[in-house]
C-alpha cells in the first residue's frame, strides 16, 4: 500500500463487498421469505455509498478520516442487530471484514483495542445469549482481532518499505538533496511569484582536474550543505545534476527579494569557505498560467547569459536590477 489514499479506497471497495456480503448472507440466513428490510436497506445503502465515494476525487485523508467507514459500518451493524435479531448471523461476515479494514488503516494494534467493542455488538445483535454462544463470540473475536494485527503489521511494512524506496528514488545520492525527479514534484506545485533558480558552479572541470575527482565531490557535498543553510524554511534545494542545483524560492511577489537575499548570503558564506571556486546563477519568476518547465528553462536561459557574461554572478529574466547591488563588483562594472 503506497499512501493513505490507497488505504481510502481500498476500504471504500471493502464497504461495498460489505453491504453485498450483508445482503447475501442475510438473506441466506433469513428465516422468513427473503431479506429483511433493515437489512436490505442497510446493504444498498453501504454500497451506494461506497460506489459513490469510490467515484469522488477524495483528497486529504489521513488514518483516522479513513477510518470513518469502516465506524459508521459499525454503527449500521450495531443498528442492525438490534432492529433485526432474526439476521444476527449474517453480520458476523460483516464483523470480520470490518476489522480486516481497520486492521490494515489504523495504526497497529487497533485490532486488540476494538475488541471490547466487537464483544458489545455481538451481545447487541443476539439480544439472548448463552454461555456457549459467549465462548464462540471470544473466541472469533479473538480471530478476528489477531487478524486484524497481523494485516495491520504487513501494511505497516508495506508502507515503510514503500516510503523508503520512494525516498531513496527522489534523493541524491552524494549531498542527500532532493534530486531531479524530486524537483518535477516541487515544480508541478510552483505559484506565481516564485522564483526558481538555477546554481552552477564555475569552471568545476578545472576543479576535477586539479585537485581530483573526490576532492569534486567534496566540493559539491559543500555546496548543497552551504545552500541548505542559506535558504529560508520554505525554500526548495534539489541538485538537478552535476554541479547544477536549482532552489525553487516561493512566494516572492515577482520582486526578487527573496532571491537577492538568498544570493547574497550564498555568496558571503561560500567565499568563507572555497574563496577560489565560484559559482554562477540564473533566475526566473513564475508567472500565472505558465508552464513550469518554461519557468526553469528562463532560469536555465539567464544562467547561460551569467556564463557567457564572464560567470560569477547572477543574471535573471526580468528583475537584474534587484539583484545588481548584490553582484560581485567587477560584474557589477558591465
Ligand atoms: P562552466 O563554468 O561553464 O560551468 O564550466 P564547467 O567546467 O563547470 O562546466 P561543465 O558542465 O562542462 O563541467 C561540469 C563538470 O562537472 C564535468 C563533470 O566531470 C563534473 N561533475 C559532474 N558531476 C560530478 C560529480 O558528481 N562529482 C564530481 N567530482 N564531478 C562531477
Ligand atoms: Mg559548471
Ligand atoms: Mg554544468
Amino acid at each position: 500500500m503506497r499512501s493513505t489514499s490507497d488505504a481510502a479506497r481500498l476500504g471504500r471497495w471493502l464497504m461495498v463487498f460489505q453491504g453485498l456480503t450483508i445482503g447475501l448472507s442475510g438473506w441466506w440466513v433469513s428465516e422468513e421469505d427473503g431479506v429483511p428490510w433493515v437489512v436490505f436497506g442497510a446493504a444498498t445503502a453501504m454500497v451506494l455509498v461506497g460506489l459513490i465515494s469510490a467515484a469522488l476525487p477524495w483528497r486529504r485523508w489521513d488514518r483516522w478520516t479513513t477510518a470513518a467507514y469502516p465506524h459508521a459500518a459499525m454503527v449500521v451493524l450495531v443498528a442492525l442487530g438490534v432492529g433485526a435479531p432474526s439476521a444476527a448471523p449474517a453480520y458476523v461476515a460483516l464483523l470480520t471484514l470490518w476489522f480486516m479494514y481497520v486492521g490494515v488503516v489504523a495504526p497497529v494494534h487497533t485490532g486488540l483495542r476494538t475488541l471490547p467493542a466487537a464483544v458489545v455488538t455481538f451481545v447487541a445483535m443476539q439480544r439472548h445469549v448463552g454461555p456457549e454462544q459467549v465462548v464462540r463470540l471470544v473466541l472469533a473475536a479473538l480471530i478476528w482481532a489477531v487478524l486484524a494485527d497481523v494485516l495491520a503489521l504487513r501494511a505497516a511494512a508495506n508502507l515503510d518499505r514503500a516510503n523508503d524506496l520512494q525516498q531513496q528514488a527522489e534523493t541524491d545520492a552524494l549531498t542527500g538533496l532532493p534530486n531531479r525527479r524530486a524537483l518535477e514534484t516541487t515544480l508541478a506545485t510552483l505559484s506565481p511569484g516564485d522564483v526558481v533558480l538555477v546554481l552552477d558552479l564555475d569552471h568545476f572541470k578545472q576543479v576535477n582536474d586539479s585537485g581530483g575527482h573526490d576532492y569534486g565531490d567534496q566540493v559539491l557535498v559543500d555546496f548543497a550543505t552551504t545552500l541548505l543553510a542559506v535558504v529560508r524554511g520554505r525554500d526548495q534545494v534539489a541538485r538537478y545534476g552535476g554541479e547544477e542545483f536549482v532552489l525553487v524560492l516561493p512566494q516572492d511577489n515577482g520582486l526578487g527579494l527573496g532571491a537577492a537575499s538568498v544570493t547574497a548570503r550564498l555568496r558571503q558564506r561560500w567565499a568563507e569557505h572555497y574563496p577560489h571556486i565560484t559559482w554562477s546563477g540564473g533566475a526566473s519568476c513564475h508567472q500565472a498560467g505558465a508552464d513550469p518547465h518554461l519557468t526553469l528553462r528562463d532560469a536555465d536561459r539567464a544562467l547561460y547569459r551569467a556564463k557567457e557574461a564572464g560567470r560569477d554572478r547572477v543574471l535573471t529574466n526580468g528583475f537584474d536590477d534587484v539583484l545588481h547591488g548584490l553582484q560581485p563588483a567587477h560584474a557589477r562594472a558591465l
